[in-house]
């Protein structure tokens, strides 16, 4: 028999009554990110997600890797299955793992069995096809306690499944039960991340970018395009608005005193991205923001920033140290794009003296010279969407 995955749900078991709208949503998620690697049959059974290829020429390696990557599934393995008796187990198990067993020093099998009506108990069919094994690979010992390999055995309903030891899934709950959320996508470290954190709880992403040319290059802006295209790995496929910044910016530089610069630009980004999102049935905004690490991102500069929307902000790294932050990023893989030296457009108008400490009357008064209104209306005229895929070609 082929080989086939198996993909333990994870929070999704604690849910109640809306449990089947979860695994309907996880279902169908994963037979899209299945899709460009052949056909699978995906089915759901005992808490597990079952994958098998139909046909020889589906790519297992890739759809692997989409399975792993896919949120709600807190463990999966591959193996393979049989008939439910003790020789076909055994022959599987040998089959399978004859040869690693012949490079470890000590074994165990460890069985589980949710058909109740098969004839021996986990701990007999352990035993049965440990001790076959064990036979087989003289120079390999039997150690219950501490192993070198476990060979898993589970006998569900359809067949039997022999398995090694299973990795950890991507976690979180299945992309699209949690709503849709706007993140805020720059080129840095931070953000990237948080759109991660945020897609992880089941939501939707969509993604805004400012971007001020010339003050920031094309390829700053290819630098965002792929930050969201590796994000996509996990969230799915998403849009990405790209705003054109630039006049916001010169308009904040000539009329307003400089240490508000950041915080002025900061609430137009805000604004901006609440009106893109409510376009979008977006029901709340995600940044990368951290509590403490510049002078935008103080409790008082928060309150600031946040007062120009009203819709909820996700913030889901504003507890995190900047090392635990660079460790998700590398764990996804956005951390190497992200450290490329393009500037990001607050780089470029950044204040000599920010204000740390600032109040919202201080920075409504510093702001009073804009036309606020005329200068939305101007960006999001210029608004471009870009869909975005994880299949897509690299854009740098
Ligand atoms: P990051 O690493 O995500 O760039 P940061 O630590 O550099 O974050 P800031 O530059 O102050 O912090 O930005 C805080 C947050 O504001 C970012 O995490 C992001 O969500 C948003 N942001 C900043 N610049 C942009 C931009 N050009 N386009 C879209 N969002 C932005
Ligand atoms: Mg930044």
């Amino acid at each position: 028999m082929n080989e086939i995955f198996l993909l333990k749900l994870g929070e999704i078991v604690l849910k109640g009554g809306n449990k089947r709208q979860f695994e309907n949503k996880l279902r169908q998620n994963i037979r899209r990110r299945l899709k460009p690697y052949g056909e699978f049959d995906v089915y759901l059974l005992q808490s597990t997600v079952y994958v098998e290829p139909q046909g020889a020429d589906a790519d297992l390696e890739g759809a692997w890797e989409a399975c792993r990557s896919v949120f709600g599934i807190v463990s999966v393995c591959r193996c393979r299955a049989c008939e439910k008796n003790v020789d076909a187990i055994y022959e599987t198990a040998e089959r399978y793992f004859g040869e690693e067993l012949e490079t470890v020093r000590s074994f165990k099998v460890e069985s589980k069995r949710s058909d109740k009506s098969f004839p021996l108990s986990s701990i007999a069919l352990s035993q049965e096809i440990g001790g076959q094994l064990a036979e087989a690979h003289p120079s390999c010992a039997v150690d219950v306690h501490w192993p070198a390999f476990t060979v898993y055995v589970e006998v569900r309903d359809l067949a039997a499944y022999v398995h090694g030891p299973a990795e950890p899934g991507a976690g979180g709950l299945p992309t699209g039960v949690g709503g849709r959320a706007m993140c805020l996508l720059s080129g840095g470290i931070d953000s990237p991340v948080a759109a991660y954190m945020i897609a992880k709880r089941g939501v939707e992403i969509e993604c805004v970018h400012f971007f001020s040319y010339p003050y920031t290059s094309e390829q700053a802006k290819s630098k965002v395009l792929e930050l969201a295209r590796l994000v996509c790995r996990y969230s799915g496929r998403m849009t990405v608005n790209i705003v054109p910044f630039t006049q916001i910016q010169e308009a904040i530089r000539d009329l307003c005193p400089e240490e508000y610069f950041t915080l002025i630009m900061r609430r137009f980004m805000m604004e901006i991205a609440q009106r893109l999102a409510r376009e979008d049935g977006c029901g709340a905004l995600v940044t990368g923001e951290n509590l403490g690490q510049v002078a935008s991102q103080t409790m008082e500069a928060m309150a600031v920033t946040g007062e120009a929307v009203s819709l909820p902000i996700f913030m889901p790294l504003v507890g995190m140290d900047k090392e635990e932050i660079v460790t998700i990023a590398r764990r996804i893989g956005t951390m190497e794009t992200s450290i490329l030296p393009y500037e990001d457009c607050c780089t470029v108008f950044t204040p000599r003296h920010p204000k740390t400490k600032p109040t919202l009357a201080q920075v409504q008064r510093a702001e009073q010279p804009l036309a606020r209104e005329e200068l939305i209306a101007q960006a999001l005229a210029g608004v471009e969407k870009l869909p975005v895929r994880f299949h897509d070609a690299q854009y740098l």
